[in-house]
């Protein structure tokens, strides 16, 4: 494994994310002077928080997967996960809303998932769920070990009897064409293939490698931390601290100071240089090579990076409780295909739109006032360079507002009765929201270059060039998502310390 070179005792994190922060600790766990330098006055970065007359919103994830991975860098410095975050199993983790008046609860034991599908699709298809849970748990096992948590200097690195194995398993035909050979019923098909759109792609183009996302979620489990998802970051950055970190709030870096090939400080908006041995990145890939890094060290494949749709996230606070949904609630339209089409390829905002409604407050009310409800409403849109809408119309022209009464109409529509009525607080995040916040193409989802969805075709965590300067997040290795960022910030440290952690 290549690792960064010469003297690694100072290291620098520009950014506490999920990535930087995983990261920070894994460091601090190997005896390493760590500073993180983050520009909002909380970490969390995009798993912030929105405070708004007694409601509380996460800004960001909402559907928490594999909480081992948030207990593993907490457990490097000898940590307990129960004793920073108390997490409540989701059950159902979701509940899906079809367009011919059907649901189907998402539940992660497939024994009780089994009889939900056959009570909705029939034993047929409960027998291909079953036979879908062995192998997306192969597929995880493979491509966790392999693939994932591991660093590769080159393809050559997944050249090894898994990458065989992932093949003969048809990892790297299309997702929906290897969900087709589990579920007839477009109803599971659905719900097991939409995640592909986490990572900016429609079912139909990802690779069926993508499947380990919709194991996690419906299969592996979802959490919820009392105190939102927020608290995650919450916790890391506590137990950071505890342990000798030292974090920098409310301190923007402009620029990484560079000498022969090496980084050797950063320096902030206010100007102040921050001398380092290793500075490790976490934020967006393609903000940190084009305002952070000397331009000409830009290798030209990033500049080519494809950019994943963006989302509408619209804020509720609301005196209107609902007692058929769930915490997670994905209400699919009528088109599918199409949908995917509108927002990846035409830059068209979905004309009979799949949304996902969280109602957080129903597992944790202390986000909001007595008798008071969160509505978390996500809804895909076309990033900025998709050829739709602007950033100058979502902002200026209003298209934000109008966008967020549609949304509140067709929930009404769909069942929220008096929804707009039962409205307190309402607060629309739109691309042009994102864009501002500096995330490239106005989309808070990672860019990837087409085939490189995931893992190893994904930018290396490595600058090319710079000896010892290392990225860390969604932009880089493994992937998008909290539970690949968390992993991207061990990947990240093991590239500073040259050992496994
Ligand atoms: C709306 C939305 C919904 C999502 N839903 C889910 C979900 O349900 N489940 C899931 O698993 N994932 C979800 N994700 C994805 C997940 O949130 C991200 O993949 C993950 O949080 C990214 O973490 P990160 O560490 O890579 O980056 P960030 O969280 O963006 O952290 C980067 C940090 O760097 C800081 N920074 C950047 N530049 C500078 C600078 N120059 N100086 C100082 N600080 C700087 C930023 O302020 C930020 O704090 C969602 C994301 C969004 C936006």
């Amino acid at each position: 494994m290549r690792r960064v070179t010469g003297r690694t005792d100072r290291v620098v994190i520009v950014g506490a994310g999920l990535g930087g922060l995983s990261c920070a600790l894994y460091l601090a766990a190997s005896g390493r002077d760590v500073t993180v330098v983050e520009r909002e006055p909380v970490p969390g970065g995009r798993a912030g928080r929105l405070s708004v007359s007694g409601y509380e919103f996460d800004t960001g994830p909402t559907v928490l997967t594999a909480p081992e991975l948030i207990a593993e860098p907490l457990s490097a410095l000898g940590e307990k996960l129960d004793d920073w975050l108390s997490l409540t199993p989701l059950d159902p983790a979701y509940r899906a809303y079809y367009p011919d008046g059907s649901t189907l609860d998402v539940i992660t034991e497939p024994a009780r998932m089994a009889q939900e599908i056959d009570r909705v699709c029939g034993p047929r298809e409960a027998a291909g769920y079953l036979r879908f849970v062995g192998y997306a748990r192969e597929l995880w096992r493979l491509e966790r070990d392999d693939f994932i948590a591991r660093n590769l200097d080159s393809p050559i690195d997944l050249l090894r009897p898994t990458l065989l194995k992932l093949f003969l398993l048809g990892g790297f035909r299309s997702l929906s064409s290897k969900i087709g050979e589990f579920f007839e019923d477009p109803r599971t098909r659905r719900i097991f293939s939409f995640q592909a759109l986490y990572a900016g792609v429609a079912p139909q183009r990802a690779l069926a490698l993508y499947a380990v996302i919709s194991y996690l979620d419906s299969v592996a489990g979802v959490h919820f931390p009392r105190g939102g998802i927020h608290a995650v970051p919450v916790a890391l950055a506590g137990a950071a601290d505890k342990h000798g970190v030292t974090f920098r709030y409310n301190t923007t870096v402009t620029r990484v100071e560079t000498h022969f090939g090496r980084a050797r400080a950063v320096h902030t908006a206010a100007g102040e240089r921050i001398a380092a041995d290793v500075v490790v990145l976490n934020a967006d890939l393609p903000v940190a090579y084009r305002d952070l890094l000397p331009a000409s060290l830009a290798p030209r494949r990033i500049s080519r990076l494809r950019h994943s749709p963006s989302c509408v996230v619209l804020h509720l606070g609301s005196t209107q409780r609902y007692s058929k949904i769930e915490h997670h609630n994905i209400h699919f339209g009528r088109e599918w295909a199409g949908t995917f089409d509108d927002v990846i390829r035409r830059g068209r905002l979905m004309r009979d739109p799949s949304l996902l409604v969280t109602n957080p407050t129903r597992t944790d009310p202390g986000l909001a006032a007595d008798g008071r409800e969160v509505y978390y409403v996500l809804a895909p849109v076309p990033n900025l360079r998709a050829g739709g809408p602007g950033a100058t119309s979502w902002r200026d022209g209003g298209l934000g507002d109008r966008y967020a009464s549609e949304l509140i109409a067709t929930l009404e529509a769909r069942g929220y009765r008096g929804l707009g009525a039962s409205i307190e607080v309402s607060h629309v995040v739109t691309p042009a929201d994102w864009a501002a916040a500096g995330h490239a193409a106005g989309t808070p989802f990672a860019s990837a270059h087409t085939f490189g969805q995931t893992g190893p075709f994904r930018p290396g965590n490595l600058h090319p060039s710079l000896s010892n300067v290392v990225f860390v997040g969604s932009g880089t290795q493994p992937g998008v998502g909290v539970p690949m960022v968390l992993v991207s910030g061990k990947l990240a440290a093991q590239r500073v310390t040259g050992s496994c952690l």
